[in-house]
């Protein structure tokens, strides 16, 4: 509640550097005498007192986790956002064609999905889903947007890093067709298809079709940048 009775609000024409301007006079806010305000000072007390007593007697409503020591038992709302994953079906097979509708759905840039013509069945399939989550801000727009159910949020959390260029992921660990895609094929051509195997991530990432001008290659473990396979 406000200490400001507006209805006493009123205008006065002042001059202020040479201009006579119209200046809004407030009342000055009545302060109650310090004795008065002990009988309200202990009531708050006794609300906040009568709170915590609650929680203390009802610990299984408590909302807040003590995080870390409960990490074993932690349990998340199913709705909760942590990073986004593919999913996969009951063989392995991304369920992602490479259809791009999540790219476009992205509102920060922070999806780029690499594709490439496929060479057992001819169709546009998944080479490398690169999200970068830098720059996500875990709005669900292109979980939605995905016609073919092959996103979700996972709730994976414990994503700090001391470099942002690692939050940078290449999401598949497989580059390939989608099960979808592979049934359709005859028992012998089926066993052309290979799964090429794509790792964490894969170089510098273009944002909106720009390079980010501080982000260089990182090198991890198992891979090699540009200049290191020129030596
Ligand atoms: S959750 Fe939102 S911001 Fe993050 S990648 Fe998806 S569409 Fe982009
Ligand atoms: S995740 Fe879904 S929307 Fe995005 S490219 Fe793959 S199939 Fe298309």
């Amino acid at each position: 509640m406000s200490n400001v009775d507006f209805t006493d609000v009123r205008l006065s024409q002042q001059s202020i550097a040479g201009q006579t301007v119209p200046v809004a006079l407030v009342p000055r806010i009545r302060t109650q005498n310090y004795f008065a305000q002990v009988p309200s000072a202990f009531k708050s007390l006794w609300k906040g007192m009568k709170l915590t007593m609650w929680y203390f007697l009802h610990p299984s409503t408590i909302v807040t986790k003590q995080y870390p020591e409960n990490r074993a038992t932690l349990k998340f709302p199913e709705r909760y956002r942590a990073n986004l994953q593919l999913n996969q079906d009951d063989n392995g097979y991304y369920m992602c064609n490479g259809c791009k509708a999540c790219e476009r759905a992205c509102p920060n840039a922070s999806i780029i999905v690499k594709t490439r013509k496929g060479a057992v069945t001819g169709k546009n399939e998944l080479d490398a889903y690169v999200w970068r989550m830098d720059s996500c801000t875990f709005c669900n727009a292109c979980v939605m947007a995905c016609p073919s159910d092959a996103l979700r949020m996972g709730h994976e959390f414990e994503c700090a890093v001391y470099d942002r260029r690692l939050l940078i992921y290449t999401l598949n660990r497989h580059a390939g067709p989608t099960g979808d895609q592979v049934a359709k094929l005859d028992e012998e051509t089926r066993k052309q298809v290979v799964l090429e195997k794509r790792g964490p991530y894969d170089g510098p990432v273009p944002l909106a079709g720009e390079a980010y001008p501080n982000i260089r290659p990182i090198v991890l473990p198992g891979q090699a940048t540009e200049q290191e396979d020129k030596v």
